[in-house]
């Protein structure tokens, strides 16, 4: 599954990084069932009419009785069961049935059941959801439509089931549907039966698959076909929106073929369709053989579609299909593994989506990613990515950005420190021996270690089984020599509890002042000395080569110093970007002052590289997050323009013909920080006419500055275009047209305006998953730091009312950023049991540590950095 742009938007608080939150189900409920009563396939037929509040459906479920046992447990949760019988063959048993948990129902039989096969028949109905989880219908376009997202624990919502990842088995779907309506589920069509009022699909039966990855869509759908795939396949979309499934239709085959290639094996199901969903909490779901996505992910108008929605959209393909091995085919066990299926497919999409689209750079926006992972990972709130999860977790809280951006990490140094090919290998047999079934990460580190010959597991568990994340220190000696030492990385101040060891594949890169090498080694002690191979004498080194290792490094000041003005020689464009990233966990971690960071940033700004000038704002919003009030707005906007005005300068203002899609992505964010927080006025002008042009005549504005335009045209916005935006909000035919407009909406910094546009985020027509983009868009400017928190305090039951519930969990992080003040008061907050849910205090911790350090950081450095950019503007 993918991370939820809210999430994202409500993760730009955190210190140092935007971070990718996953997006998991709750799993509540009492605990796991029993396996002495096993489902072996089930049978189910649904009357989903999505223009009725309501469902009905039976099921009819094959089950091996192992032990003798008078009772078993299916989950069940809010569906009415009219009738639940159990026949052995042609002989009925006589049953009880009761709701036992609000989530399960227990069978009792008069008399024991003696192993052997049964049936047990249910007829049931239900509800739809309204706010789009589970089974849940929607209203758009004059039309109805009904949908589902099962992960990780909604499918018992739709119909009863062993509702858990290790039951897999082959469920035949038949869906009765208006006529009119049409009707997609995870495989083939097998036959249609047409009726007076009514059509029923009937899809073929399902190789074995658990619960959460099954999926219907039915409404007045439409289709596009998808050529070039192994398997035949679709773009789905509501009515009307067809027009827009070219692109993704396009982009998917060429995705497919390279899982194929690296999997060495054919895509498993047999079809996929992909299905553009407009109210949709994750970005995108690994539904087998019928994925789904939010509308604005997999929907892109040719004329005004951004380089931006391109990376985008092949890094979300890429993930969710990579999972229709890994985590479809292959299932975890249980969901303390969702860690890995999600770093998994993280990982692996990446690499292919680079592989297949190399001009959106995915490795590069992958190790920006890391570093917020590091971040959260210095501090002592931070967790091991491998742990036990309960049956009652919020596995939202549970499977956080570690999962995914430390697990993809881990799993990209390991790759590199036992070699591409050999790691392929590892990960192939793994599937081979668990394909259809069930598997945990042993399985996986043992096949490694396999294919390898070395022990990968007990370097892996290094970095899955403990928290947090070294240090490595690289001092050189005389003579070509190198001592290496490592520590557990912590933010300053921060003592850990215990004593931490980890088993580091390190690549070093050095020159002898002639020639640049790569040595890699482990680093299993404490310290270890390295004989640089074919060096003499050491010109300079740097201990992250690649760069691939999951740690923070550091050598000496001079050493530093020197990289950072060398750095076009000494590293290679991704390299600069991990040093960048470094840099700031340096300060963080109290090896190196502020005044020093704020000096070292602008050596970068002639860097040819698109990627490591991104890179470069990320550093400059760890200033402005961490160090910049009111009174230093102005000084730090010179220090914003002398650092990326030659960036922009070079690049252009605008578009150039035949120019990387590098250049195209990094423009607006260009255009966006001078423009906004560089004050720059001709920057600031130029995007307020070219919104003007896309207003008056959409088509006619490079794609890419379409969204940044509107943005920095609403900073000085008055009510007539907030009006005019609004309007333009609602009536948006095309998904991304719609989320540029309520982007824009967040940037109005007119008070009264801002007023009114933080009341429109709740009583609007938003859709749930929009609620929170203008809040938190409008906390980008210092004159609103407090919308979050105070909009979320005040508005708390509105905002459960709209959200499913266990996106709850991460409401602590609107307390994020500087303010102990702030922090104290949500603390206040959520110490009301009114406004807990299951797994808060863990994302309270987080914020709270975030906010300490920052804090702290501020106190610390401040009057240096502060001297360092007023003396900066005093100078000009
Ligand atoms: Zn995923």
């Amino acid at each position: 599954m993918h991370s939820p742009r809210f999430v994202r938007s409500i993760a730009r608080f955190a210190l140092l990084l935007a971070l990718a939150l996953p997006a998991m189900a709750l799993a509540s409920g009492s605990g796991r069932l029993m396996r002495d009563v096993l489902p072996t396939s089930e049978r189910l037929r649904l009357n989903l009419d999505a223009r009725k509040k309501g469902f009905s459906g039976s099921a009819t479920i094959q089950l091996n009785v192992t032990t003798a046992v008078d009772s078993f447990q299916f989950h069940s949760e809010a569906l009415k069961l009219a009738r639940a019988t159990l026949m052995r063959g042609k002989v009925p048993v006589a049953t009880t049935h009761r709701q036992a948990t609000p989530t399960t129902v227990t069978v009792h039989a008069t008399k024991a059941l003696a192993p052997g096969a049964y049936t047990l028949a249910i007829d049931f109905t239900g509800q739809f959801s309204a706010q789009a989880q589970g089974i849940y219908r929607l209203d758009t376009g004059g039309q109805s439509y009904c949908f589902t997202q099962f992960e990780s624990d909604d499918a018992r919502k739709a119909f009863p089931c062993w509702d858990e990842p290790s039951f897999k088995i082959p469920f035949s779907i038949t869906l009765t549907v208006p006529k009119g309506h049409r009707a997609v589920a995870n495989t083939l069509v097998a036959r249609t039966i047409p009726a007076k009022l009514t059509t029923t699909y009937v899809f073929k039966a399902t190789p074995p698959v658990p619960s959460y990855i099954l999926a219907m869509a039915t409404g007045p759908l439409e289709f596009v076909p998808i050529h070039g795939m192994s398997v035949p396949g679709n773009v789905v979309t509501v009515k009307g929106k067809s027009a827009l499934a070219a692109r993704a239709a396009e982009m998917i085959p060429p995705i497919m073929a390279g899982l194929e290639r690296y999997f060495g094996r054919p895509y498993p199901y047999d079809k996929m369709d992909v299905i553009a969903v407009p109210e949709f909490w994750p970005g995108a779901m690994e539904n087998a053989g019928a994925v789904t996505f939010r509308d604005d992910v997999l929907l892109v108008d040719p004329k005004t579609v951004a380089q931006s929605q391109l990376s985008t959209l092949s890094e979300y393909i890429a993930h969710e299909f990579a999972h229709q091995w890994f985590g479809d085919l292959v299932t975890m066990d249980w969901w303390d593994d969702l860690w890995l299926n999600e770093a998994f497919a993280e990982w692996m999409g990446d690499k292919i989506s680079d592989e297949v689209n190399p001009q959106y750079s995915r490795g590069v926006t992958d190790l920006r990613l890391t570093q917020g992972a590091m971040s959260t990972d210095a501090r002592l709130s931070t967790r091991a990515i491998r742990r036990p999860v309960s049956a009652m977790d919020n596995l939202l809280e549970a499977a956080d950005e570690l999962a995914y951006q430390k697990g993809q990490a881990v799993l990209g140094m390991f790759e590199q420190w036992l070699g591409p090919e050999t790691f392929r290998a590892g990960v192939n047999a793994y599937l081979k021996e668990h394909e259809w079934g069930n598997a945990v990460g042993e399985d996986l580190w043992s096949a490694l270690s396999k294919a390898s010959g070395k022990d990968a597991s007990s370097a892996m568990k290094t970095f899955l089984d403990q928290g947090g994340l070294p240090l490595v220190t690289a001092d050189l000696l005389p003579g070509g020599q190198v001592k290496l030492s490592q520590k557990r990385f912590l933010n300053y101040g921060i003592t850990a509890p215990e004593e931490a060891l980890w088993r580091i594949p390190i690549s070093l890169s050095y020159s002898d002042g002639s020639s640049v090498r790569t040595q890699h080694v482990l680093l299993a002690d404490r310290e270890m000395t390295v004989t640089l191979e074919g060096a003499k004498t050491v010109a300079w080194i740097h201990p992250n080569a690649g760069p691939s290792g999951y740690y923070r490094w550091t050598v000496s000041s001079d050493m530093m110093n020197w990289l950072a003005s060398n750095a076009a020689v000494a590293m290679t464009p991704v390299e600069r970007v991990g040093f960048l990233g470094n840099l700031s966990a340096l300060l963080a971690g109290g090896l190196l002052h502020g005044d020093e960071y704020v000096r070292l940033l602008p050596r970068f700004a002639d860097d040819p590289s698109p990627e490591v000038i991104l890179t470069l704002m990320d550093n400059l919003e760890v200033v402005r997050r961490v160090f910049v009030t009111k009174d230093l707005a102005d000084p730090y906007a010179g220090y914003v323009r002398r650092t990326l005005a030659p960036s922009l300068a070079r690049f252009g203002l605008a578009r150039r013909e035949g120019e990387g899609a590098a250049i195209s992505l990094l423009r607006p964010a260009l255009i966006g920080t001078l423009a906004d927080e560089g004050k720059d006025p001709r920057v600031l002008a130029y995007a307020d006419s070219l919104a003007k042009v896309h207003v008056a005549t959409p088509g006619n504005v490079d794609p890419s500055l379409i969204g940044v335009a509107l943005e920095m045209s609403a900073i000085q916005g008055n009510e007539a275009l907030f009006a005019e935006y609004k309007k333009r909000f609602e009536n948006a035919e095309i998904p991304a047209e719609r989320s540029r407009y309520l982007g824009a909406l967040g940037y109005f910094r007119d008070p009264k305006i801002a007023e009114e546009a933080i009341q429109y985020s709740l009583q609007g027509p938003l859709r749930p998953q929009e609620v929170f983009t203008i809040p938190t868009t409008l906390a980008t400017s210092l004159d609103y730091e407090e919308v979050p928190y105070k909009w979320m305090s005040e508005n708390f039951g509105t905002i459960a009312s709209k959200i499913p519930p266990m996106y709850l969990v991460y409401m602590p992080f609107t307390a994020s950023g500087c303010s102990q003040e702030r922090l104290e008061k949500a603390k206040v907050f959520f110490a009301d049991p009114k406004h807990q849910v299951a797994g808060y205090e863990k994302q309270l911790a987080k914020v709270s540590d975030q906010v300490n350090d920052c804090a702290g950081l501020r106190q610390r450095e401040g009057a240096l950095v502060s001297a360092y950019l007023t003396q900066q503007v005093g100078s000009r």
